[in-house]
């Protein structure tokens, strides 16, 4: 069946190919192997498809369900939780090249995008009209617009702006059979039948595959204003956090470091920043009345902290955001990073950060922490040596745990990279079981044979 199905899609679709190389640098992202943190790749896929149109998902799609072949939907595999992994068996639908922005009114403030646009490429051209696409994954710059629909991204603006659910309008979806259901719509409100757009948003490949969008534009701010402030530890910056919110100011912005993101930092680039505290806020302040706004912001980050500074400009603003932008990459000049991503009531973010601590402190792993405070949403960095085959039982130990304390503090095991392969076994704790058959359900009507995706999410 897998053969014919090989000979079919490669008559069929002039993207399609059993190349190995191209096999093989098309079954893994970025989570690091075969679902487990530095596990060895999984074995080649049976083909790739690199989809053109609309009717290549279609066709492709048509074969696979008619042979009963799991598809594995990919934009451009930055994805750190495994969901586009491809092993044995399977087909990889690349859609990263469909990559057009077809329609982008200014006045409508809508964008008509296909699925492989590049995030950043669409915020650019919105820009030239003085609009911006709000969602901003840290990876924008390689990461699709369809993957961003499919996982749900979120970024460091999101805490004002929203995730990637409030910019989609409408969505054009390849069923698994190959019938292309359009969802939503591209007007700004509309409440016509069930929310179908919100289904695929987040669904990770299960459900269908993304081959267009209508996306929400927002005005760009005029100017973005940012302060800093550091603090004797992180109970006391998360508290500053927590009165910026008391207070009822809304950056556009607020993000935590810990003592150890700060040390690495330093390492890696040479700054002081751990002579200012043991731990970092930054926040910015955007549109019309930010220049306000960061100085009642300031004022209320100021009051027990250990530092504080504000930029003036563009350039000494991002001077500030400099080192959480930098903290990602400086863990990474020192060990192989597992990327974690739990998200908890703002309210319990120095229990979550402590939390951690405690676990780094009994595991005896190297754990870094930064949050996008605002939102509760923390990434506890897993961090071990490179030249290990694979993450030793202590990471792993450690990841469980952090799990576990994300849930117990009543929050969820992901806020914004999704399930993919990593958690599916916390996702069904965080669910329970009526909610997990609900979504088996939701599966089996929409992808009878099961090809979409299978063994990721749920
Ligand atoms: C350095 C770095 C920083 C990151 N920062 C962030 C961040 O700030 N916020 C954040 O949310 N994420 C972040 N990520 C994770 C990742 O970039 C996001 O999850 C992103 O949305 C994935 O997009 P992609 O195009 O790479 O999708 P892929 O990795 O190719 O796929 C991700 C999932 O979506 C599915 N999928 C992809 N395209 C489609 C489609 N057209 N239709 C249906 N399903 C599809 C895949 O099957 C898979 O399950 C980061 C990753 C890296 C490497």
């Amino acid at each position: 069946m897998s053969d014919a199905l090989v000979s079919a899609l490669l008559g069929a679709v002039p993207g399609a190919t059993t190349d190995p190389v191209a096999l093989g640098t098309h079954r893994t992202d970025r989570s690091g192997g075969a679902g487990t943190a530095g596990a060895p790749p999984p074995a080649l896929p049976l083909a790739l498809v690199r989809a053109a149109s609309v009717e290549d998902v279609q066709a492709t799609l048509r074969l696979a369900h008619e042979a009963r072949v799991p598809v594995v939907p990919r934009g451009a595999g930055s994805g750190v939780a495994g969901g586009a992994i491809a092993g044995a068996g399977s087909v990889v639908l690349d859609i990263s090249g469909m990559d057009r922005v077809l329609e982008l009114d200014p006045v409508d403030e809508v964008a008509v995008v296909e699925p492989g646009v590049i995030t950043a490429h669409l915020d650019a051209a919105a820009r030239e009209h003085g609009l911006m696409y709000a969602p901003d994954p840290a990876s924008a710059a390689i990461s699709t617009l369809g993957g961003n629909i499919a996982t749900n991204a979120g970024g460091m603006r999101c805490v004002k702006h929203g995730v990637t659910r409030e910019a989609v309008l409408g969505l054009d979806v390849v069923l698994a059979d190959g019938r292309l259901l359009r969802t939503g719509r591209r007007t700004l409100k509309g409440v016509a039948g069930l929310d179908l757009t919100s289904l695929f948003v987040g669904s990770e490949g299960t459900l269908g595959v993304i081959v267009g969008a209508a996306l929400r534009l927002k005005p760009a701010p005029v100017v973005t204003l940012t302060a800093a402030a550091a603090y004797g530890d992180v109970r006391a910056a998360a508290a500053a956090c927590a009165a910026v919110s008391r207070e009822r100011l809304q950056p556009s912005l607020l993000e935590l470091l810990d003592r150890a993101t700060l040390k690495v930092v330093d390492r890696a680039q040479g700054t002081d920043l751990a002579a200012r505290g043991g731990a970092l806020v930054i926040a910015q302040a955007d549109g019309p009345g930010a220049r306000q706004e960061i100085e009642a912001i300031a004022a209320v980050l100021g009051k027990e902290a250990t530092w504080v500074e504000q930029g003036v400009d563009d350039a000494s603003s991002e001077q500030l955001l400099a080192a959480r932008r930098l903290a990602l990459p400086s863990i990474e000049r020192f060990g192989r990073a597992l990327i974690e991503d739990i998200c908890v009531p703002r309210s319990r973010l120095a229990d979550a950060i402590q939390g951690v601590e405690a676990i780094a402190a009994r595991t005896g792993v190297a754990i870094y922490s930064f949050a996008h405070a605002g939102d509760g949403n923390l990434h506890p960095i897993i961090s071990y040596d490179a030249a290990l085959p694979e993450a030793p039982p202590a990471v792993h130990e450690a990841a469980d745990a952090i799990f576990g304390l994300a849930l117990d503090l009543g929050g969820t095991v992901t806020g914004e990279h999704g399930i993919g392969l990593l958690k599916r076994e916390w996702l069904a704790r965080e669910l329970g079981p009526d909610s997990l058959d609900v979504h088996h359900s939701l599966k089996r009507a929409l992808d009878p044979h099961g090809i979409l995706n299978p063994g990721k999410a749920f």
